[in-house]
């Protein structure tokens, strides 16, 4: 087993330690050595970083007591090595998770929650709670949490005795066997924990929920606390000022002024698809009329001619619906294609059929993407408007 460094001295920023092995582990080494200040991923908390002779640690990993060191440098068993830790880094999993500990104790004894999973990322921490949580009562919690950091309280960290811990009523007790190392913040919290955390409660800095979301009949919550929260509130705020600008309203007549933008934008949307809708219909009942009052030829059906109209960009629902409209007016087939990117969306109707056999002639001879029924059918294509009139034998 590893002499782990950082339980005797929790803040130690360096360290020197003898190698005891060190293989290759596909394309980097696994370094392990006798005794290490690295924390490993554990206990759904994200490793400590930092450099072993000036190499990198790519990630530290714990198994049976033994803790691997990834490192991309073979090193040579029995020669001393000397580990500095990325202590940035560790402080700010300690203000997470230390925090995540107030939060999950207060919960509990406030609402009789019991954590059941925590996820210490490298820019955020979840945790989950087995039962839901108004938002009321989120709010409430937030609040406590944050006036246990204001108390600056002791976070202490020991392995009581069997005995002693036979008696302790604390958070994770049945998922933990052999020493228990036990996290206690007086009044708040006591939990089976094996990470590292800060002194004190005044070193979390703000503990803030930032979302929560309905988590297996329970609730889970996303939190920042620290420095997390004090980045993600600069980030926050220049997004807000952003906003302000561009709606030219302040933030507290943001979200009114943000609505109003957007039932305008609705309305335009709602008059332009009125419009295109109107227009194809005149264009549509302007073309039967023209078709109708044209002379026909002994072996012509000028009621089942093909009427085909060749548009700029239109919604596709509109172009639907002004067919529909005048559909009952013509016999032949009415289609409409309308220009989009280089090609063309189109829609054809015909009330007496005949639009498979076009459908093939189209796919067939255009390479069109398209489908339907006989009487109705949609698709895309990208043609000269000569070729499209040929396929319809316009
Ligand atoms: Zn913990």
């Amino acid at each position: 087993m590893t002499a782990k460094i950082y339980y005797e001295d929790p803040h130690i920023g360096t360290f020197d330690a003898t190698v005891l092995s060190c293989e290759k582990d596909k394309d980097a080494y696994a370094l392990i050595l006798d005794r290490t200040a690295f924390f490993p991923e554990e206990g759904g908390q994200c490793c400590d970083r930092g450099t072993i002779d000036g190499c990198e640690v790519l990630h530290v990993s714990i198994k049976n007591g033994v803790i691997t060191h990834t490192v991309d440098t073979p090193f040579v068993p029995g020669s001393t090595v000397h580990g500095e830790l990325d202590l940035k880094l560790r402080f700010d999993n300690e203000q997470q998770h230390s925090g995540e500990h107030i939060l999950s104790g207060l919960a509990h004894s406030l609402y009789g929650c019991t954590n059941v999973g925590f996820r210490l990322a490298p820019d955020y921490t979840t945790l989950d709670f087995d039962r839901p949580l108004s938002a009321e009562q989120l709010l409430d919690l937030e609040k406590r949490a944050n006036e246990v950091v204001y108390r600056d309280l002791p976070v202490k960290c020991s392995f009581p005795s069997a005995e002693e811990l036979a008696v302790l009523d604390y958070r994770s007790k049945i998922e933990l066997s052999g020493d228990v190392r036990i996290v206690e913040i007086p009044g708040v919290d006591i939990c089976a924990c094996c990470a590292p955390h800060v002194d004190s409660t005044g070193l979390i800095g703000m503990i803030k929920i930032i979302k929560h979301e309905a988590w297996k009949g329970g609730v889970r919550l996303t939190i920042l606390c620290g420095k997390r929260a004090l980045m993600y509130f600069g980030k926050a705020l220049s997004t807000l000022d952003s906003l302000t600008k561009l709606c030219s309203a302040g933030p507290d007549a943001l979200p009114e002024a943000v609505n109003a933008l957007l039932q305008k934008s609705l309305k335009a949307e709602a008059d332009k698809n009125k419009a295109e809708t109107l227009l194809l219909e005149h264009l549509l009942k302007s073309g039967i009329e023209k078709l109708q009052k044209e002379p026909a030829s002994a072996d012509e059906d000028r009621d089942k001619a093909p009427l085909i109209l060749f548009t700029s960009a239109m919604d596709t629902r509109n172009i639907r619906n002004a067919i529909n409209s005048v559909a009952s007016g013509h016999a032949g087939i009415l289609a409409v294609f309308a220009e989009q990117d280089g090609s063309m969306n189109f829609i054809a109707s015909s009330t007496s059929g005949g639009l498979k056999a076009i459908t093939d002639t189209l796919r067939k001879e255009l390479g069109a993407k398209c489908g339907g029924n006989d009487t109705m059918i949609q698709g895309t294509v990208s043609a000269s408007k000569e070729d499209i009139l040929r396929c319809f034998g316009a």
